[in-house]
């Protein structure tokens, strides 16, 4: 017997381990308790990557051969994404992530995907390494991003109605001297002519108003409600010294949105927007291309960032998704690429359905057996290649969430307001 036989992949259902990373804003406690992590030497963690994103690829474990994401669903794509994912996107469309946000964020925009492709391409012409510091476009994709809180969590999104901004200008004794280019220009002149002030001008005229919310702060006359709130936290609680950052102006212009555990929040290329505080699920298309305006020691492009930014006033979007059966509840979004899913199953309950494209999910608490045969448990992840039935048993009461691709017909219902 001579038999050639060829060797697919068989892709069923298997564990996943993501990748932690941790980046300095991260909080030291959530995440190691979610993954069962010693953290003893209080490293920050950040963020836990469930993806094919070439910054940190989730491991498929497979037996005694753990093997990266993306290699195992190279081998036979069409079949590990489905054919008409495969056709549309020809990878992963989606990334997913835990968040814990300890500090707070950069102020950052993304970028919409027929810029993203211009800009990759041009800074590979500059000759910017991918890797580069100053190097905005680290892939040719767009990134809209959803989050779905864990925890109460705090973030700023998008600008504030123009009668806010004007009465904020006016009642603020710092920013009374940009009252008139405002009323003047708008929106998009007060926004550049901050983001070009030169620096000795920034902290200058923003030096009082910090100390002045630091003491407030501490005299208990601030609520997270307050831009002041954030701003002496951005400062921990202290007097500044050195420079003050120009991000701080944007903590006023911006709404500040508080979201319950369960409660979601879509956000399109250019809408500014920053996380403040708080643990959550993140889900985006598999970008890591941001532009971004301040509190960071990152890289800032401001003509790529104004180029990229919506100057329109915005009203937080909030959702609390669509509840299915034995629940399940599922949020869409106006994006082809990922939709969300999260499920809260009481002990002993079974719940079943068939996957149609790669699904992804993550146990928050409590564990499931999947199909009789895979134990995952409270931070544990797991694969669903597409045309897999399963079922799952609780051992106690359980949560999960689930990234997936929508079929067309989902997301194209959608309705932006
Ligand atoms: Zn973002």
């Amino acid at each position: 017997m001579n038999q050639v036989i060829e060797m697919t992949p068989s892709y069923t259902i298997y564990p996943l381990q993501g990748k932690v990373q941790h980046y300095e804003w991260g909080g030291f406690s959530y995440l190691p308790s979610l993954l069962g992590i010693n953290n003893e030497e209080k490293r920050p963690f950040a963020e836990y990557w469930l993806g094919v994103h070439p910054l940190g690829v989730a491991t498929v474990l497979n037996g005694n051969e753990p093997v990266l994401l993306d290699t195992f669903m190279g081998q036979y794509p069409e079949k590990a994404l489905s054919s008409s994912v495969y056709k549309q996107f020809g990878e992963l469309p989606y990334l997913l992530k835990i968040m814990d946000v300890n500090q707070m964020l950069s102020i950052q925009v993304h970028p919409e995907k027929a810029v993203a492709e211009a800009g990759y391409a041009r800074e590979d012409q500059l000759g910017i390494a991918r890797n580069a510091f100053n190097r905005n476009y680290k892939d040719k994709n767009h990134k809209p991003e959803v989050m779905l809180a864990i925890s109460e969590f705090w973030l700023l999104h998008g600008f504030k109605q123009e009668v806010q901004i004007e009465s904020i200008l006016a009642e603020t004794s710092e920013f009374q001297v940009l009252l008139p280019l405002f009323k003047r220009e708008g929106l998009a002149s007060l926004y550049s002519f901050i983001m070009e002030m030169d620096q000795l001008s920034v902290t200058n005229l923003l030096m009082p108003l910090v100390k002045r919310e630091v003491r407030r702060k501490k005299e208990g006359l601030l609520t997270k409600n307050d831009p002041g709130w954030w701003v002496a936290k951005y400062y921990h609680n202290e007097n500044p010294i050195g420079d003050i950052d120009r991000g701080v102006f944007s903590i006023y212009l911006f709404n500040i949105a508080q979201l319950q555990p369960g409660e979601a929040i879509f956000q399109k290329a250019g809408i500014p927007h920053a996380y403040l505080e708080g643990q959550n699920i993140e889900l985006m298309s598999n970008s890591d291309n941001v532009l971004r305006g301040g509190l960071t020691p990152k890289y800032i492009d401001v003509p790529e960032l104004l180029a990229n930014m919506r100057f329109e006033p915005v009203t937080p979007q909030i959702v609390k998704g669509t509840p299915l059966k034995d629940g399940e509840t599922i949020f869409h979004f106006p994006v082809p690429d990922f939709a969300l899913a999260s499920l809260h199953l009481k002990e002993g309950a079974l719940f079943e359905d068939k996957a149609i494209g790669p699904e992804i999910w993550m146990v928050l608490e409590g564990g499931v057996i999947i199909n009789n045969e895979i134990v995952r448990k409270k931070g544990e992840a797991f694969i669903v290649f597409p045309d897999n039935a399963y079922q799952f048993r609780t051992s106690g009461k359980t949560q999960l969430c689930k990234a997936f691709v929508p079929v067309n017909s989902a997301y194209s219902q959608y309705e932006e307001n």
